[in-house]
């Protein structure tokens, strides 16, 4: 297993630290006894911090909020000052917006462009890690035809999404490749990527605006009571994702990309870990729906579900190779099951979804 070598001494840097993703890195960093630099847009909105003051509360680190937006050049220089290591995780996660360009695109790589900015400024950082995605490896999981080995691993990129098809993944396929450009350019600060496909399981609080809950939501509040579609997932543990993270910033081999991923699964199989527990209590679905079906019914249910999505998709596979997390980081992953259930627990106690 390789080890971490962990620099305590200086201050690291996490972008996007009110995100679902982001608050459990600032945990578990905190827990190291780090003293964390936060970028956040509004640091006076005290509400959308108090759970990270929280988990300050109760850990050795300490966490020093800076205001930083995406699409302000400069923006980051102050919170990158005087850091080793920085955690680029602020992004957008969206499957429904009205301009892709000007609300995924952009923010992503001019974001992207800014943070580097900041890290080529500041003769401290040593090295940058970058929250990227599984979706910068593949668009649709028909493309895993197309892969050499059968597997999207991290010799595969994204070259099937566009401003018009799958337009979050196009929008991670840009910012990852606009940073591997500005760190070939330079030799100070390495680049380590992780590539995480769909991230579950409970967050440090219930963040509505991330996709994975809705996802869960929808499992449980009656949206897919008539059944979900066949539709391959790769998911992995918010809190695996966040160890994925320390030791990409910390394991001093580390290098280049990695899919960090637990499982290879699908709707169907991810609502049936929930059945045991709250089957009879919440409409968990149990059917998984014909194909024709979604066909018929997707594109009203969901503005991301159209017709191209659902022939590249539906009845299509997920399957991603973990062995160089496994192997590099040392990664191990927790079971699809825990990670459903606990994520589903934590709507329960938050009345997110309501029992019959
Ligand atoms: P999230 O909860 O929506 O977090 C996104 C973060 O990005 C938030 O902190 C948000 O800040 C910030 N952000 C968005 N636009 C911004 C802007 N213009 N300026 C500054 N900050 C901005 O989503 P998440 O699921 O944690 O995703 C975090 C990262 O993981 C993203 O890079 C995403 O692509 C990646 N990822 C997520 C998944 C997944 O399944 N969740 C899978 C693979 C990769 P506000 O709070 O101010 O909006």
């Amino acid at each position: 297993m390789p080890t971490m070598e962990i620099d305590r001494e200086k201050p690291v840097c996490v972008t996007g630290a009110t995100g679902y993703v982001a608050g459990w890195i600032v945990k578990r960093l905190l827990d190291e006894g780090l003293t964390v630099h936060a970028t956040v847009r509004d640091p006076d909105n005290a509400k959308k911090l108090a759970h990270l003051r929280e988990v300050e509360a109760d850990a050795p680190g300490t966490l020093k909020f800076f205001a930083a937006d995406l699409l302000e050049p400069g923006s980051f220089h102050d919170a990158v000052a005087g850091c080793g290591v920085v955690f680029h995780t602020a992004s957008p996660f969206q499957m429904n917006v009205e301009d892709p360009q000007k609300d995924l695109v952009d923010p992503a790589v001019q974001g992207t462009r800014n943070l580097l900015d900041a890290a080529n400024a500041n003769p401290s950082v040593t090295r940058v890690v970058l929250t990227s995605s599984c979706a910068a490896i593949y668009g649709d999981n028909a493309d895993l035809q197309q892969t050499p080995r059968g597997l999207f691993d991290e010799e595969v990129w994204n070259t099937s999404s566009s401003l018009e098809h799958q337009a979050y993944s196009y929008s991670k396929t840009q910012a990852e490749r606009a940073a591997w450009e500005m760190a070939d350019a330079q030799s100070r600060w390495r680049l380590v990527v992780v590539n995480p496909s769909l991230v579950m399981g409970p967050g440090l609080k219930v963040h509505g605006g991330s996709e994975s809950f809705n996802i869960i939501r929808q499992m449980g509040d009656g949206t897919m009571k008539a059944g979900v579609p066949d539709m391959g997932f790769g998911v992995v543990d918010v809190r695996d994702l966040a160890e994925a993270h320390l030791r990409a910033g910390f394991v001093p081999d580390a290098e280049g990309r990695h899919v960090i991923s637990g499982h290879d699964t699908s709707f169907p199989e991810m609502a049936e870990q929930l059945r045991p527990k709250y089957g009879d209590r919440y409409p968990i679905p149990k059917r998984t729906l014909p194909k024709w079906a979604v066909w018929l019914f997707g594109p009203m249910m969901n503005d991301a579900l159209d017709r191209k999505v659902i022939s590249l998709n539906v009845g299509h596979p997920f399957r991603a190779d973990n062995s160089k997390s496994r192997a590099e980081l040392g990664m191990e992953y927790r079971s699809l099951s825990e990670t459903m259930n606990d994520f589903f627990a934590q709507l329960v106690e938050h009345g997110e979804v309501k029992a019959a």
